[in-house]
């Protein structure tokens, strides 16, 4: 699998100046399989960029397909589906796989940031490429181009996010942006998702400080993050979902500060990598 980030920025974008290293992009990563599928994790404004960079492929010529996993459908997870140009293109096919009660009910929220009010693209149906929506039941894998895909819910605040796993031959990579655990930490169906990742991605939005002020908002600290990781035995433990307000200089501290966090609480041989756009892995 390569894992390409695209936006990595929580809540809201944060272009500027003092953003650019990481970039200010909402939460977008995309993996490709072995036999070359392609895999979107989450539509943030950084699914802009991926679909620029798409057209360049068989998705500029209508002959594309990929999947899209939807932890959850607050703005930064879903503002660059409007603005992702392969979605425009007929003969491209796009399946959706997120968090709802049913499909229907799903596409109906997805359909909501739709409406004239909000975007002139007014529904789905003008997208021109096929996209089917499908609702995940939590615990139920399936497979996307040969990937094998789990998820679980994580409390958010109000809501809920998905996290996700992703195993192909003997590589795994979660994804777990957005999670605001209770007391007890992970749920038991959680940890097992996570255990043994050879990369775990994870909402690192907070440092502890900001984190204790700010938790109705349902997001981690870099603690709650290397904790998860360090429990779960995880190769790798990248970080993701950066506060809005952070600058590059921010993040470096949160990332040398996480990083003494592991080194001090079993986890040295965790490799720490902070998510970047343009960052590409190979697992
Ligand atoms: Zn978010």
């Amino acid at each position: 699998m390569k894992v390409r980030f695209w936006g990595v920025r929580g809540s809201i974008p944060a272009p500027g100046p003092d953003t650019n290293r990481y970039g200010g992009n909402t939460s977008c990563v995309s993996v490709t399989t072995a036999t070359g599928h392609l895999i979107i994790l989450d539509m943030g404004t950084g699914l802009m960029h991926l679909g620029n960079h798409l057209l360049a492929t068989e998705f500029g010529k209508g002959g594309g397909a990929a999947t899209i996993l939807l932890s959850h459908a607050h703005w930064d997870h879903i503002q660059g589906l409007g603005f992702f140009a392969p979605v425009f293109i007929p003969g491209n096919r796009f399946e959706l796989r997120g968090h709802g009660r049913s499909s229907s009910m799903l596409e109906g929220i997805l359909e909501g940031q739709m409406n004239p009010n909000f975007s002139p693209l007014y529904t789905l149906k003008n997208l021109g490429a096929a996209f089917d929506v499908h609702a995940i039941v939590p615990g139920e894998p399936f497979t996307a181009g040969g990937v094998r895909v789990t998820a679980q819910p994580n409390p958010h605040g109000t809501t809920t996010a998905l996290a996700f796993r992703l195993e192909e031959g003997a590589a795994s990579f979660v994804y777990a942006s957005d999670v605001g655990y209770g007391p007890d930490g992970p749920t038991p169906a959680v940890r097992a998702l996570y255990r043994g990742a050879d990369a775990l991605l994870h909402d690192t939005t907070y440092t502890p400080a900001d984190q204790a002020r700010r938790q109705s908002r349902g997001f981690s600290s870099y603690e709650q993050a290397a904790d998860a990781a360090i429990a779960a035995g995880a190769k790798r433990l990248i970080a993701f979902h950066y506060d809005q307000d952070y600058s590059d200089a921010d993040v470096d501290a949160l990332t040398a500060a996480c990083r003494a966090y592991l080194d001090t609480h079993g986890g040295r041989a965790i490799e720490l990598i902070p998510a970047a756009e343009g960052l590409e892995l190979t697992l």
